[in-house]
């Protein structure tokens, strides 16, 4: 099994999802007391929220290049960044750390045609709906189109994940205000959603709506255990 080096902490709510997805997809593969081989970094997210926000991604670059060099060093053999925004700098940091960098916009866009569906809605952060380096992956690599909610619906979106989710809240009224974007996108021809920020499928389940959610947390996890078996 090949080390999977993880940057995470963005937040750590969901680098425990990685964590303990990964660990139950190695142990229902190879049975026995087997567990991911796996380094984690840990970002004090704060940090990285208010970078963020100033728009320094070229601080963010390289914060996130430093940490995946000492990751390299330690011995991991390809990395998985825990968040979708901050997949913004992927390109960035398979080029500077010479590892292959697991990306979560093209695995999503694996699953989502392997189930048959062209057009779904993006839930994430603003960077994430409003930048095109997540789009453009499964626009161009898997020819799905993608719809985004409107202004004031990307503004909730967005404060739900700063406000409650990264934090650890968990509100049934943000639910209630993510499922009712996540229907009205039928009406833009949405066939699904995409929970385009690791922390959504803490809020928002398949059953809490009428189209088929991809969740990118579980489908990043499990790729990243398919490339550390080499399946
Ligand atoms: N975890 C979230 C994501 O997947 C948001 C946190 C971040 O900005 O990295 O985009």
């Amino acid at each position: 099994m090949k080390t999977i080096g993880m940057i995470g902490g963005m937040s750590w709510e969901s680098s425990l999802e990685y964590y303990r997805l990964m660990n139950e997809e190695v142990r229902a593969r190879l049975g026995g007391s087997h567990s991911v081989d796996c380094l984690l970094y840990s970002f004090d997210f704060q940090e990285i929220e208010e970078l963020q926000h100033q728009g320094d991604w070229d601080r963010l670059t390289r914060e996130m290049v430093k940490q995946g060099m000492n990751l390299k060093r330690g011995g991991a053999e390809f990395l998985v960044i825990c968040t979708n925004t901050m997949h913004k700098m992927a390109p960035d940091l398979e080029r500077e750390t010479g590892l292959r960098v697991l990306h979560i916009a093209d695995v999503t866009g694996k699953e989502i045609k392997r189930q048959g569906l062209s057009k779904v809605l993006l839930l994430g952060t603003k960077f994430t709906m409003e930048g095109e380096f997540y789009k453009a992956v499964l626009k161009e690599k898997h020819g799905i189109d993608v719809v985004i909610p409107r202004d004031e619906d990307r503004e909730i979106v967005h404060r739900v994940i700063y406000q409650e989710l990264v934090k650890g809240k968990i509100c049934d009224e943000s639910r209630a205000e993510y499922a009712r974007i996540i229907e009205e996108s039928k009406r833009a021809g949405a066939e699904g959603v995409v929970l385009g920020c690791t922390e959504i499928p803490l809020l928002i389940h398949q059953e809490d709506v009428s189209v088929p959610v991809f969740d990118t947390t579980a489908i990043h996890s499990i790729a990243a255990v398919d490339w550390a078996l080499e399946v």
